[in-house]
C-alpha cells in the first residue's frame, strides 16, 4: 500500500493546521504512522486520496450506522439543500424529529438541538446546576464528555492518548466544582456526595466507549440513581456515542435505571453536525426563552442536519431489527480477534454492545480506568499500523470503540478476521 499523496497533505496541511488536523486523535499520534487524508466513502469502505481501501470501523467515530453514502440518507440532504441552508429561524423538520425522539422515551418530553455532542452536554450541565442551584458536578475518571471547561478532567480518549488528563486553558477555579469518582465503584461515588456542598449532577457515559468500551454494571448505574434521589441531585446519561447505537433507545434500552436529563450526539445527525438534550417538560421548562436557563446556538436545528438526523432515525426505528444483526457482526468480529489472540498466544479481552465493539490487549476484563490504561498500548500501536497497511481501518488509540454499520457486511468481517488473524502472529 502507499501512502505518498496523504504524506503529502498531511505536510501540507501541518503548515496551516495545528498537527494537521481538527480534532487531535485523528493524528494517528498514539499509534504512530501517517492518517490517510481520505477522498470518499462507499458504504462499509473507505477510499483514501492514494487510492487506498480499507473497511471501515470507525464511521466517523459512529454516527453513520447506516454507513457511507446510504442513499434515503442523501435524497433527504439533497432535498434540504436545494431549499436553503440555514435560515435561523423555526423549520418543521426540528419538531418532526423531536417528536420522533420524545415518543420513544417516557423521561422524555421535550428536547433542544444543539451542533456537537459538547454542546449538549455543556448546555445539560448548564441546566442540571441551574435547576438545582448548586454548582458541583460529579463525573468519572475516563469517561468524555466533549471539550467544555469543566468537564475537561480525566477525559479519557484523545485526552489519554496525549496525556493530558486535564488542559492548560482551563482555570482550576473551574474545575474544582467537578469531582471524580471512579467507574464502577459506587464508593467513590458516595464520597464524592459526602465531600461536597451540594451536587447538582452525575454525568456519566452509560456505556463508557471513551477509554475503550467500558460498560458499567446494572447495580452501579441503581445505585447511582439511589444516591441522586436522596441528595436530590439530577443524573445525566450522556449518550452521544451510545444513543441509537448500543440499541434504539442506546443504554435506555439496555438497563432499567432512567436518568433525569439525557443528550446525544453522533447518530442522532447521521454525519451532519447536530447534538441534542432533553428531559422532563418541568426541567425543560426552565430553558431559555420559556425560563431563565440561557442557552442558544445560530445554526443550532439547522435545516440540511435535520433533515439527514430524521431520515436516518426514521429509518432506525422502521428496521429495530437491524441492531440484532449489527451486534452478531460485532460479536463475531470479537470472537474472530480472540480466536487470532489465542493462535498468537497473546492475550485480548473483548465487548461489544449493539452495533459497538472494544478490545484491549489485556489479560483482565476491564472495569474502569485505571485499569484501562493497563492494557499493552504498544502492542495496540503495532496492530493498528499492520491492520491499516492491510485494508483494514480501526480508530487510532487503544482507548476508542469500534463501529460496525449496516454496510458492514459478514464477507468484510470474516476478511477483517482473517487479515487480524496473520497480523497477530507477527505482533511482538
Ligand atoms: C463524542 C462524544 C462527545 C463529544 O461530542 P462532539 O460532537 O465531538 O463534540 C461527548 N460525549 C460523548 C460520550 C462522546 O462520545
Amino acid at each position: 500500500m502507499k501512502f505518498n499523496k496523504s504524506i503529502e497533505a498531511f505536510e501540507e496541511a501541518y503548515r496551516v493546521i495545528p498537527g494537521g488536523v481538527d480534532s487531535p486523535v485523528r493524528a494517528f499520534s498514539s499509534v504512530g504512522g501517517t492518517p490517510p487524508f481520505i477522498d470518499r466513502g462507499e458504504g462499509g469502505y473507505l477510499i483514501d486520496i492514494d487510492g487506498n481501501r480499507y473497511i471501515d470501523f470507525v464511521q466517523s467515530w459512529g454516527p453513520l450506522i447506516f454507513g457511507h453514502c446510504d442513499s434515503d440518507i442523501e435524497q433527504a440532504v439533497e432535498h434540504s439543500i436545494k431549499k436553503g441552508l440555514s435560515f435561523g429561524a423555526p423549520t418543521t423538520t426540528e419538531t418532526e424529529l423531536a417528536n420522533e425522539i420524545v415518543e420513544m422515551f417516557d423521561n422524555i418530553d421535550k428536547l433542544r438541538f444543539v451542533s456537537s455532542g459538547t454542546e449538549a452536554v455543556m448546555s445539560a450541565l448548564r441546566l442540571a446546576r441551574g435547576y438545582t442551584y448548586r454548582d458541583d458536578i460529579i463525573k468519572f475518571k475516563g469517561c468524555y464528555h466533549g471539550h467544555s471547561d469543566s468537564l475537561l478532567v480525566q477525559a479519557g480518549s484523545g485526552a489519554t492518548t496525549f496525556g493530558t488528563p486535564s488542559s492548560p486553558g482551563v482555570p482550576a477555579d473551574l474545575t474544582k466544582h467537578t469531582l471524580l469518582a471512579t467507574y464502577n465503584d459506587i464508593d467513590s461515588v458516595k464520597k464524592c456526595f459526602e465531600d461536597s456542598d451540594g451536587i447538582a449532577c452525575v454525568i456519566i457515559e452509560p456505556i463508557a466507549g471513551n477509554m475503550g468500551l467500558v460498560p458499567a454494571t446494572d447495580k452501579f448505574l441503581e445505585e447511582i440513581r439511589e444516591l441522586c434521589n436522596e441528595y436530590g441531585a439530577l443524573l445525566i446519561f450522556d449518550e452521544v456515542m451510545s444513543g441509537f447505537r448500543a440499541s434504539l433507545k442506546g443504554s435506555q434500552g439496555i438497563t432499567t435505571v432512567t436518568p433525569d436529563i439525557v443528550t446525544w450526539g453522533k447518530v442522532i445527525g447521521a454525519g451532519m453536525p447536530v447534538g441534542a438534550f432533553g428531559a422532563s417538560a418541568k426541567i425543560m421548562a426552565r430553558l431559555s426563552p420559556e425560563g431563565d436557563i440561557y442557552q442558544a446556538g445560530t445554526l443550532s436545528g439547522n435545516p440540511i442536519a435535520m433533515s439527514a438526523g430524521l431520515a436516518s432515525i426514521k429509518k432506525l426505528k422502521v428496521n429495530p431489527e437491524i441492531y440484532e444483526t449489527l451486534n452478531q457482526r460485532a460479536v463475531r468480529l470479537m470472537e474472530g480477534f480472540e480466536e487470532g489472540a489465542k493462535e498468537a498466544g497473546i492475550d485480548i479481552v473483548t465487548d461489544t454492545r449493539g452495533s459497538m465493539f472494544g478490545f484491549f490487549f489485556s489479560d483482565k476484563q476491564v472495569t474502569n480506568f485505571d485499569e484501562a490504561l493497563e492494557n499493552n498500548s504498544k502492542r495496540f500501536g503495532e496492530f493498528h499500523n499492520k491492520m491499516l497497511a492491510n485494508g483494514i481501518y480501526l480508530a487510532c488509540s487503544a482507548y476508542e470503540t469500534g463501529f460496525i454499520s449496516t454496510a458492514t457486511t459478514d464477507e468484510m468481517i470474516e476478511e477483517s478476521i482473517k487479515v487480524a488473524k496473520e497480523v497477530m502472529k507477527e505482533l511482538r
